[in-house]
């Protein structure tokens, strides 16, 4: 199946080793790509274990559950990246993530994303609403 990011590649291929731990992302972009996949098949452990762990205090299991699980999650397009290179210790990606929330009305969440590597691993800052 092609994969929840709309990568164009079989899930397999694109973010599903990155939710199950087996790869590794090598850009903010793929880590922001596999984060959105995790929301739409509710991999809450993954969401956690890639929020660096200076913010991760502002996110709990339960509630990212919930709303994991209440929206359907439609398409991820992906507005524009800066740094977050192989290279790059810091990185941002800019994305809309287009979901059906709980009452069936069609949302776009408009973000802009902070990354950061450390010890050769991204991880998800924290996110500006746009
Ligand atoms: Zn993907």
């Amino acid at each position: 199946m092609n994969c929840y990011c709309c990568s164009g590649k079989e899930f397999a291929d694109c973010c599903q080793p990155f939710i199950n731990g087996k790869g590794k992302p090598a850009t903010a972009e793929e880590l922001m790509r596999s984060r959105y996949s995790a929301y739409a098949t509710a991999a809450i452990e993954f969401l956690l274990r890639s929020t660096h762990p200076s913010t991760r205090k502002f996110h709990d299991a339960e509630s990212l559950e919930n709303w994991a699980r209440s929206n359907v999650w439609k398409k991820l397009e992906v507005i524009s990246t800066a740094n977050g290179n192989p290279v790059d210790k810091e990185g941002t990606v800019e994305f809309k993530a287009y979901f059906t929330d709980s009452n069936g009305q069609s949302q776009i969440h408009h973000e802009l994303s902070s990354f950061r590597k450390e010890l050769g691993k991204w991880f998800f800052v924290d996110g500006k609403i746009l």
